[in-house]
């Protein structure tokens, strides 16, 4: 008789086998929640194109974090929208900007979160740039060196406010090198580096510059940001990110990159971040929105599958929702 002797559907019978021999299990320590903290809004204002994420005052920050902390997520990322923007980036490295004072707020809350700040320029420029810009509009080109003098100013006053972590993500070439050189030499040692090393030029961050009043003015990051057919470069970003000091290395997007993040898993020992991002996160609200997918099951589905790539840490604006699901399976 042809029969099979190997039967894999045995061991998919029950629910009880299935989840004994589930290879991936999400848990709410996996994940890090992004938060949008603006000088411009007195009071939460919803972002238009991701539903259910907010633009939040400086005062509500606390409350939002203890929300974030109680549903057991770990850590908080801040990103800022300041009230000022210039050609130097001036409020990305004021003591008293936007970012600065929400990290006070959440330390002096005696909330016990891992505190995340973006470190980028972006937001705080006139023109929208991650750098300096060097020569006239259409010619002009950002200029890697000068803008590393910023970044780790940047860095060095987030640590100042109380950062746990500092997460460089402007593409510029030794961020890394120089963030942790100014961090050591005003005695942040303790403070730790996550470098967004494979950050790709992507469509999939479109929603986010609504959220953090972001967009280029004019032209495009591809000139920094990764090109997103590459992946041995992404091997290269990463390296060089691991030599330079980076405690954490991220891949960003995450969902049109797992090979990236599971090619880089393989490679390195280093603790992996993967950002599921503003893209991701609108596409899956809109096809719920419109009843073509279950977005709990979705949802569950893309982690899922970042972390069976290899992701240690997910970046989600899911974060605080799934790990109350996780909370009461
Ligand atoms: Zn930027």
């Amino acid at each position: 008789m042809g029969y099979p002797t190997v039967r894999m559907r045995r061991m998919r019978v029950s629910e009880k086998l299935r989840l004994m021999l589930r290879e991936t299990r999400l848990s709410a320590s996996d994940f890090v929640m992004p938060l949008f903290v603006s000088e411009k809004v007195s009071e939460r204002r919803p972002i238009g194109s991701m539903p259910g994420c907010f633009q939040i005052p400086v005062s509500a920050v606390a409350e939002d974090a203890k929300k974030v902390a109680q549903a057991g997520v770990p850590a908080v990322l801040f990103f800022g929208i300041p009230e000022r923007k210039d050609e130097k980036g001036s409020e990305a490295y004021n003591r008293d900007g936007v970012v600065q004072r929400a990290v006070r707020e959440v330390k002096e809350s005696g909330l016990e979160l891992v505190v995340i700040t973006d470190v980028c320029l972006c937001e705080y420029m006139s023109h929208g740039h991650c750098g300096v810009l060097r020569g006239e509009r259409k010619a002009a080109t950002v200029d890697n060196d000068a803008s590393l003098e910023l970044l780790a100013r940047t860095a060095v006053s987030h640590a100042a406010a109380g950062a746990d972590i500092v997460a460089p993500s402007a593409m510029m070439d030794g961020a890394v090198a120089a963030i942790r050189r100014a961090l050591d030499g005003e005695d942040f040692v303790m403070t730790a580096i996550m470098s967004y090393s494979a950050k790709y030029a992507s469509c999939f961050y479109g929603p986010f510059r609504e959220a953090a009043e972001s967009p280029p003015a004019f032209g495009d990051r591809r000139s920094y940001q990764m090109d997103t057919p590459n992946w041995r470069e992404a091997m290269r970003e990463i390296e060089l990110d691991i030599d330079e000091g980076a405690d954490i290395v991220m891949v960003k997007p995450a969902l049109a990159y797992l090979d990236v993040i599971c090619r880089a898993k393989a490679k390195f020992d280093s603790p992996m971040a993967a950002y599921n991002v503003s893209g991701e996160y609108g596409m899956v609200k809109a096809a719920a929105q419109r009843g073509w997918l279950d977005e709990k099951l979705a949802v569950l589905e893309i982690l899922t599958s970042i972390k069976r790539a290899g992701a240690d840490l997910i970046i989600s604006y899911w974060a605080a929702e799934v790990a109350s699901y996780l909370g009461e399976a």
